[in-house]
């Protein structure tokens, strides 16, 4: 592979081919906290679609059925809007984390970082050997050790694609739903099928192939650092003024860098870290590691690259807190305030009321009557009942309804008529309605307004 260039990226020949990168294998610190973290992100990541939580699984995100499980939670389509809140409050966290500590998101815990580093890379290193014998059985022809030792990667490479794509469709139809399914021809669930075919070929597309093409080309966050991140941002540096000028071990007059190059050797996206902070470094602390080890074989203080600002790689002071952080910091609070308060106030029921379809009233030979129909959604894992009832400031007006108590089974959705009638005589107008809506032995109620209607009185 040539020498890093800021000019140029290092993933790509000149010829527009792909240069693949085999970075060096390193060991340290960081690498040893990284792949602990590894673990148990995809752990937990295997797990949420078996531990119940609530009579469900922790993580279930039933669509067909537009309900929502999250750790014993349940939350259905009206609740939708709390997405709003959830995802602008991760971004805002997303933007004060890179703020502070610069892409540590990508170094340790992006899907992409986590898989890759965790999971195919292993096994490409378990199979094909370091980085160097990776690089010869690249440049080797095509004979039976090559065929051999690829098959077996891109087989199980294949392999644990699918068995991550079947984990990730298990988050929305379940464990068992999903055991059931693999029991029977695809042709019965071909659109889940698909699904799980079509993942699983783009995760072995991206994790065989494309690999760090991700970080750099497709992921917009890469991009966003520049806007993020300022001189008290944490990065990965260089210190120049320690390490230059560099110069092999006892030139007079050079710095700690002995130009051996381990730190691009190690890069997973084959950056000199030495050039500056550059768009492609997804802060995965390989090259830390690596000089680390470099200088304690040569008995130097190590840190010639490590966790700093860009104030605190110029010998300045770094200050955490700063307006950015400052601003950060109450956004997120207000934010956080906001969604912990609204989950805080979703019921354990859903309902609301509207006019049903056809005429919107029915007159008879002494009475005006309006038809309403009540939904109610029964978000809990047990059964529960409720009592409908309409009030009206009118004296005159009464109601009735189909069943009440109207029970529901845990989860259950039902719609049931409301009736509203008044005298003729009464009527001087449209007027409003409230229907409460109560569960019995429970806290929950709902008020939903609707208004009754009649013909114009000035036409009887
Ligand atoms: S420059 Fe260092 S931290 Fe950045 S991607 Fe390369 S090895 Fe990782
Ligand atoms: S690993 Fe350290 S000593 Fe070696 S080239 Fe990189 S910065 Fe210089």
């Amino acid at each position: 592979m040539a020498k890093p260039s800021l000019n140029t990226l290092s993933t790509i020949n000149e010829d527009g081919s792909r240069a693949f990168v085999h970075p060096a294998d390193v060991k340290g610190r960081f690498n040893l906290l990284r792949r602990a973290i590894f673990a148990v992100l995809i752990a937990v990541y295997a797990l949420l679609p078996w531990v119940p939580v609530n009579g469900y699984p922790a993580v279930f995100l039933d669509i067909s059925a537009r309900r929502f499980h999250l750790f014993g939670q349940t939350f259905v389509s009206q609740d939708f809007w709390l997405v709003f809140f959830l995802i602008t409050g991760l971004a805002f966290l997303l933007f004060y984390v890179t703020a502070l500590f610069g892409r540590v998101w990508c170094g340790y815990a992006c899907p992409q970082t986590v898989f890759l580093e965790g999971v195919y890379r292993r096994v490409e290193r378990w199979l094909e050997g370091d980085a160097t014998r990776r690089k010869r059985l690249d440049a080797a022809p095509w004979n039976a050790e090559k065929v051999l030792r690829r098959g077996m990667k891109h087989a199980i490479f294949i392999v644990f694609s699918l068995a991550i794509s079947h984990l990730f469709i298990a988050y929305f139809i379940s464990i068992p739903e999903l055991y059931r399914m693999m029991g029977v021809s695809p042709l019965e669930n071909w659109t889940t099928f698909l699904w799980v075919f079509v993942l699983g070929g783009l995760l072995y597309f991206n994790f065989a192939w494309f690999r760090e093409q991700l970080c750099i080309i497709i992921c917009p966050y890469g991009r966003l650092q520049s806007a993020l991140l300022d001189d008290d941002s944490i990065i990965i540096g260089y210190d120049e003024t320690r390490g230059e000028p560099r110069g092999k071990v006892n030139t007079a007059g050079a710095g700690d860098c002995v130009d051996c190059d381990r730190c691009v050797n190690v890069c997973p996206t084959g950056i000199d870290i030495r050039q500056g902070l550059q768009m492609e470094c997804i802060g995965c602390t390989a090259c830390i590691d690596a000089c680390d080890t470099v200088m304690k074989k040569l008995n130097r203080p190590t840190g010639l690259i490590r966790y700093d600002s860009g104030n605190g790689l110029a010998g300045r002071k770094t200050r955490l807190l700063r307006p950015r952080t400052v601003l950060y910091t109450l956004l997120l609070l207000v934010g956080a305030s906001i969604f912990t308060f609204a989950v805080s106030r979703t019921s354990s029921f859903s309902a609301n009321a509207i006019r049903m379809s056809g005429a919107p009233y029915y007159q008879q030979e002494e009475s005006i009557r309006n038809h309403f129909q009540v939904r109610v959604i029964n978000k809990r894992n047990e059964s529960a009942s409720f009592s409908i009832r309409a009030e009206s400031a009118l004296p005159e007006v009464e109601w009735n309804t189909a069943e009440q108590p109207l029970t529901l089974e845990p989860h259950q959705e039902r719609v049931t008529p409301l009736f509203v009638h008044i005298p003729r005589s009464a009527f001087e107008g449209p007027f409003p309605v409230t229907i409460h809506i109560e569960e019995e032995n429970g806290p929950g109620q709902a008020v939903r307004r609707v208004t009754f209607l009649g013909p114009d009185i000035r036409d009887r």
